[in-house]
Parts: structure tokens; sequence; C-alpha cells
């Protein structure tokens, strides 16, 4: 089986990226492309758990696509839902950008 840490890690990075530089405005096409993505989450991830769970709170909140800021906000705070589930620190949110995208500033 996959190691369930590496594979979050990478995951999370690649996700959190994916969203730091997807359009603010984004077309029709590229918000349908990523909701699939999204979606294709809980069907396909090689964790099942992990992928059941996500499942659940994709169904309490929906994916916002609408730009990169709400998509990053929305991603931030489903990670922080598997932090807090793991015991692990909430991480601050307005931080996103600095992280994913920015880097940490002079
Ligand atoms: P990670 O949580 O992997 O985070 C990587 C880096 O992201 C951090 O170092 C930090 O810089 C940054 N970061 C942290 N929080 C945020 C945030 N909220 N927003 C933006 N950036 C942030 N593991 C389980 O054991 N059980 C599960 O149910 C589970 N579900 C998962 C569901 C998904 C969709 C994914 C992708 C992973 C899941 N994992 C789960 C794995 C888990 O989330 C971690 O990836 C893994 O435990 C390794 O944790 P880590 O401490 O190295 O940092």
């Amino acid at each position: 089986p996959p190691d369930v840490e590496q594979l979050g890690r990478a995951t999370w990075t690649f996700l959190h990226t994916t969203a730091a530089y997807y359009p603010e405005r984004p077309t029709p096409n590229q918000r349908a492309n990523m909701l699939n993505l999204l979606h294709s989450l809980p069907i396909l991830y090689p964790c099942s758990h992990c992928a059941s769970h996500l499942g659940e709170t994709m169904k309490t909140n929906p994916p916002d696509v609408s730009g990169r800021i709400a998509l990053s906000r929305w991603l931030c705070e489903r990670h922080n839902e598997v932090n807090e589930s793991l015991g692990k620190k909430i991480f601050d949110c307005t931080k996103t950008d600095e992280r994913w995208k920015d880097g940490p500033p002079d």
C-alpha cells in the first residue's frame, strides 16, 4: 500500500500549487476541469479512508472553483479539517499564497 504520509504531502503540494496558479477568472472549461479533478479524489485517491472522509466533507462544503482566491481558501479549509482530525497544527489560510506561490516576504 502507498505511504499515506508521503502521498499526502505530495498531493497537498500538487493541489495547493494548482489552486495558487488557477486563474482569478477561470473559463467555464477551466472550472469544469477543476471540478472534475476535485470530484475524482473521493473516488480515486489511493488511501480509502482519506478518500471517504474527503467525500463526506465535500458534501457539506462543495468546492468553490469560481477563482483562485476562493479555491485556495476552500482547499486550505479542507486541509485544516484533516489537520484537525490528525491533531496537527491549524494552518493560517491568509498565508496560502506565501506558502504556495510567492514565498516569504523579504
Ligand atoms: P501535510 O499535512 O501533508 O502538509 C504539507 C504542507 O502543507 C505543510 O508542511 C504546510 O506547509 C502546508 N499546509 C498545512 N496545512 C495547510 C493548509 N490548511 N493549507 C495550505 N497549506 C497547508 N492522512 C490520514 O492519516 N488520514 C486522513 O484521513 C487523511 N486524509 C487526507 C486527505 C487528502 C485529500 C490528502 C491530500 C491527504 C490526507 N491525509 C490523511 C494525509 C495528511 O493530510 C498529511 O499529508 C500527512 O499526514 C503528512 O502530513 P505533514 O505533517 O507532513 O504535512
